[in-house]
């Protein structure tokens, strides 16, 4: 078999998948890998959380680098790699999509919220870190172009993007119910991630150590390779719907 028949095979096989994705899955869609060979993170330095709430100056860094890619995220449309997720999910085989991305583009594909796990927060929001209310982030944006000034919530707390920022905790809830999802599913896929980065990857890795079967697809080697059960090398947005399309709807749970 080869490795896409044998990915069709263990899909058609199981009731519960685990998909985890990363970058790879979006750079169809305009999203920049920000760690990738062109990575933006090689022209220009992450804002660190600690500076982030201790300096002007790396707030309106944050502000500044997240208005550089405003307009990309906004306008960014899901692929044909998203909406094959969400074919899976209609077909009653989706147990959690847990994924790197803070682009938004698995819900705007139409993936439920309650299946979706954002690791690493979202673009599609900013939140305060004071009091925790959550605005739609464009007329923030419009404020800090105008002023160059920093948005603050109507509490005096500081706005920033809901994303996780380096240095900056997990967020709990998450990394517990994805944790949950990879010790139910029957399945584990990873896509577009070289599965570097943790405590993120190590997801897939605790449905893998049980002994499911363990599935990446990714373009170029990962760090989970030896891991896998099968290891499908090529561009998800080509892979998934033609893997997706051949798999009939699970049973009732
Ligand atoms: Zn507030």
């Amino acid at each position: 078999l080869s490795p896409v028949d044998r990915l069709v095979e263990l899909l058609r096989a199981s009731r519960r998948v685990l998909i985890f994705t990363g970058a790879g899955i979006s750079t169809g869609s305009g999203i920049p890998d920000f760690r990738g060979p062109q990575g933006t993170w090689k022209s220009r330095r992450p804002v660190y959380f600690q500076d982030f709430l201790s300096s002007e100056e790396s707030r309106v860094e944050h502000w500044d680098y997240k208005m550089e890619f405003h307009e990309r995220f906004r306008d960014a449309r899901p692929n044909a790699a998203h909406r094959a997720l969400v074919d899976l999910e209609r077909l009653g085989r989706l147990e959690a999509l847990v994924t790197q991305n803070i682009d938004g583009l698995h819900e705007a594909a139409g993936n439920s919220p309650e299946k979706i796990v954002e690791l690493h927060g979202t673009n599609r929001w900013v939140v305060c870190l004071t009091c925790g209310a959550r605005s739609d982030p464009e007329p923030h944006f419009v404020e800090f172009r105008k002023t160059g000034r920093c948005p603050t919530c109507a509490c005096g707390g500081w706005l920033k993007s809901a994303t996780v920022s380096f240095g900056q905790a997990m967020p709990e809830r998450e990394m517990a119910r994805a944790a949950e999802a990879a010790g139910r599913c029957d399945l584990a896929i990873s896509i577009g991630s070289t599965l570097e980065v943790h405590p993120a990857a190590s997801i897939p890795m605790l449905a893998a150590e049980r002994g499911v079967p363990y599935a990446i697809v990714n373009q170029g080697p990962t760090a989970q390779d030896g891991c896998a059960t099968v290891r499908v090398e090529g561009d998800a947005v080509e892979i998934l719907p033609a893997v997706v399309g051949l798999v009939p709807p699970g049973s009732a749970r």
